[in-house]
């Protein structure tokens, strides 16, 4: 199927699933990950209407962004070195991979350099799982007011890759945890946390029935890398 084919089906996978959670589809925002896919191919998705993509990578951002339309989303989805910040704050829109108190205050100083305000989510590693990054839900409820005070950075919402799993189904329990850590952390500091960033090709529909706000599709759209 052509990537243009690949996207209408999403999209309407993606409407049947808010049907089913009793949610609307604006709410669902699909990134479309493009990372290892050269920008001949992601240009087929610009021509199909997607708008919004998702890259793990600065270099391929750097191969890709400028190249492509302006007026598309970039959203930063891979691990982030303190090294690599300026330079994907600089490109990205949105950074979903903030992991550690340390890392959200370097970004925040650097986003203060660079007279910017980026919405961030901090990435959750729900699983307790050695071989991901991410906070574990104790750290992230005992330094979250601490997180709150980098005035620079719009922290909107948790981002989590759960542990991998044999069906689509078995992923819900890891989702519903970051869904509950989330509603834990809006009561204990009154604050609004609006988007759950969670789901891939292989689970979108299980995440959007647990509240995800933001899908990351990269396979069902682009073919196996
Ligand atoms: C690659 C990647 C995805 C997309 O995964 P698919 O299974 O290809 O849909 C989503 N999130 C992150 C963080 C990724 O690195």
């Amino acid at each position: 199927m052509s990537v243009e084919q690949n996207l209408t089906e999403i999209n309407t996978r993606i409407s049947k699933a808010c049907e089913l959670a009793g949610r609307n589809t604006g709410e669902v925002e699909l990134i479309a990950v493009s990372k290892t896919w050269p920008a001949e191919h992601v240009q087929k998705a610009i021509d199909a209407g997607q708008n919004v993509f998702g890259e793990n990578k600065l270099q391929e951002g750097q191969e890709k962004i400028p190249v492509l339309s302006e007026g598309l989303e970039w959203h930063y989805i891979g691990g982030l070195q303190r090294n690599k910040v300026r330079k994907v704050l600089g490109l990205f829109h949105v950074i979903h991979s903030i992991d550690s108190l340390k890392l959200a205050k370097y970004t925040n100083n650097v986003a203060g350099d660079m007279e910017l305000n980026p919405s961030v989510l901090l990435q959750v590693n729900i699983g307790d799982e050695a071989s991901k990054g991410g906070f574990s839900a104790e750290e992230l409820e005992g330094c979250f007011s601490d997180l709150l005070e980098l005035k620079n950075l719009k922290i909107t919402g948790l981002m989590c890759i759960p542990p991998a799993v044999s069906a689509s189904e078995d992923a819900r329990v890891w989702f519903k945890k970051v869904a509950d850590l989330r509603d834990q952390l809006e009561k204990s500091n009154d604050c609004k946390l609006p988007h759950l960033s969670m789901g891939m090709s292989s689970d979108f529909e299980t995440a959007i029935a647990e509240g995800a706000t933001y899908i990351r599709v990269g396979t069902s759209i682009f073919g196996k890398r």
